[in-house]
């Protein structure tokens, strides 16, 4: 994927590879527009790809179930004619206008990007894990034992897990990892969970049956091993410290969903999100967008499907900013095909 070069011009500089950024490249590449994308993560995909890649999507249309990881896999071949570039591995810092009127957004390493047009995808914002307050949790990062999504639920058979956590994602993977799990223990600190009712019985029922060891009221405040993991310390309300020996701890208590450098861009924002037009999704930047879960308007619902609708209206008033001369005439993919872009054009 095109890393090398460190200035890159284009049409459509997309920041943010989830599923609505990819998305907008394929609609771009129907109205003869290059996208250049842009993400923090290294791999494409969004939250489908980091934080729930083996869970079945019910709500996209024509998918009756789809997991969310063939979905962004569908989605790269689905814009492969129009060839996108793809700077991975790096955060978007800095949005500025240049005297041409075009948009230059460089990168924390220093790569410049300039585009009449930016479509800001961002979704949560950077990705930024809420971890617990345990003073030593760094020592045991990158692979030696706390980890703060599940990325490849196979590491994890054969293991003893911790889980830490009262949504979704706490009970799902309890769920999903108890099976293959040598042990399995769920600590959350309340006695009420707040994920889905379905999910919260089935937990129960996996520890009614000695499958899972489920502590409530309970907090792990500290973590024990030489070089890795070995022990969590767990606070119980009631019956005070002990120790469960584990190879993994996972704290899944979501993201917390910071806007980061976008925040600083001068852009109108409305309870964290980026106010946009309806009509175009438009931002108070002429020739800036944002699509996906990180715009906001009345009626705003943070779904795939709905990104999708943003990013299409979006390049409609995208090719007007970078053909200002050029009509545009609306037509039906069954009636085009989809005409990809010749490989190797220079732009
Ligand atoms: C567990 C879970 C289950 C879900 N289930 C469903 C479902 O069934 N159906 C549904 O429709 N939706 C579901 N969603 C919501 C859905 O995932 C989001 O609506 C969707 O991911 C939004 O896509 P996006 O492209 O707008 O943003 P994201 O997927 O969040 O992608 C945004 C990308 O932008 C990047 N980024 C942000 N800031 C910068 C920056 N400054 N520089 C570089 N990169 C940056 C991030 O790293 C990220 O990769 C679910 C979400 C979760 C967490």
């Amino acid at each position: 994927m095109g890393m090398d070069s460190k200035y890159i011009e284009t049409d459509i500089v997309i920041i943010g590879a989830g599923p609505v950024g990819l998305f907008a490249v394929f609609e771009a590449g129907l109205l003869k527009m290059r996208c250049h994308l842009i993400d923090t993560l290294p791999q494409p995909g969004g939250q489908l790809a980091e934080i729930y890649p083996k869970k079945p999507i019910y709500d996209i249309p024509g998918f009756p179930s789809i997991l969310a990881g063939d979905l962004v896999r569908n989605l790269l071949k689905q814009i492969e004619p129009f060839q996108p570039g793809y700077t991975l591995g790096e955060r978007a810092e800095v949005l500025e206008r240049q005297a041409d009127g075009r948009w230059r957004v460089i990168t924390e390493r220093g790569t410049v990007h300039v585009a009449p047009v930016v479509f800001i995808a961002g979704g949560l914002g950077a990705f930024e894990p809420r971890k617990p307050p345990i003073g030593n949790i760094g020592d045991y990062e990158n692979g030696r034992g706390v980890a703060y999504c599940v990325r490849n639920p196979e590491e994890f058979s054969g293991r003893r897990i911790v889980i830490a956590g009262g949504g979704d994602s706490a009970l799902d993977w309890t769920i999903y990892l108890a099976d293959d799990a040598a042990s399995l223990t769920l600590v959350h600190r309340r006695s009420e969970f707040r994920g889905a009712p379905d999910s919260v019985e089935k937990v129960q029922e996996l520890a009614r049956q000695g499958r899972i060891r489920l502590i409530t009221n309970a907090q792990v405040v500290g973590l024990k091993g030489n070089g890795r993991l070995e022990q969590v310390i767990i606070q119980h309300e009631t019956d005070g410290l002990f120790e469960v020996d584990t190879d993994y701890f996972l704290p899944l208590f979501g993201l917390t969903p910071k806007l980061g450098p976008i925040e600083h861009w001068g852009l109108e924002l409305k309870d964290g999100a980026i106010a946009v037009d309806t009509r175009d999704y438009s931002t108070n930047l002429p020739g800036v967008f944002a699509i996906g879960d990180i715009n906001t308007y009345p009626g705003k619902l943070k779904l795939i499907l709905c990104g999708f609708h943003e990013a299409t209206l979006a390049c409609q008033a995208a090719f007007k900013v970078v053909n200002p001369d050029k009509k545009l005439s609306f037509k039906y993919t069954t009636v085009t095909g989809i005409e990809g872009f010749p490989a190797k054009t220079p732009r």
